[in-house]
């Protein structure tokens, strides 16, 4: 017998940090300069035959416009099961508003009556940095703010986006 999941997924991080982009790219494999900022929620669905015995339909919510305001309403995190949580390498301000959305990822969604749920970090545009890449390595910081992990992403190159979703499903199938 298949098991078969349904899993909501959120990506959220500041605007312009490449959300859109990396859906368009895990889900339609593309990649182009301009997404324009539709407004409002979009999800996209992506089938994944994770094992022989298991079938995962994840739902990528990406968010347009919102985002400008730091913060989500209830709608858009209920049933939500895990998170990407986007920032851009090139701007430190959007690290710098990581741990607001991870505070109310898990406020919203605790409230909501889940459990905190996994939240994977992703540093995108790392095709803009010179290699090898400055960046400081994040393991403490993920450690210390509920992180299950984090990546070195690129929508545009399509480094470790893969990855990252592929750990943060394992994530939430233990949670299951
Ligand atoms: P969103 O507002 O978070 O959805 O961000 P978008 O996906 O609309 O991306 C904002 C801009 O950054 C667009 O011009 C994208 O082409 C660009 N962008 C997104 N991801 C990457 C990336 O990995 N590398 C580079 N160089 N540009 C990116
Ligand atoms: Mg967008």
């Amino acid at each position: 017998m298949q098991q078969e999941h349904l899993f909501k997924v959120l990506v959220i991080g500041d605007l312009g940090v490449g959300k859109t982009s990396i859906i368009k790219r895990f889900v339609h494999q593309i990649f182009s300069q301009h997404y324009r900022a539709t407004i409002g929620v979009d999800f996209a669905l992506k089938v994944l035959h994770w094992d022989s015995k298991t079938v995962v339909r994840l739902q990528l919510w990406d968010i347009a416009g919102q985002e400008r305001y730091g913060n989500m309403t209830r709608v858009y995190y209920r049933e939500a099961v895990g998170a990407l949580l986007v920032f851009d390498v090139t701007r430190a301000a959007t690290f710098d508003a990581v741990l607001k959305w991870k505070e109310d990822l898990d406020t919203k969604i605790t409230l909501s009556s889940r459990k905190v749920v996994p939240a994977v970090l992703l540093a995108n545009k790392c095709d803009l940095l010179g290699l090898p890449a400055p960046l400081p390595k994040l393991d403490a910081f993920c450690k210390e703010n509920g992180f299950v992990g984090w990546y070195e992403t690129s929508a545009k190159d399509n480094t470790n986006i893969d990855s990252a979703v592929r750990c943060l499903v394992e994530h939430i199938l233990v949670h299951e």
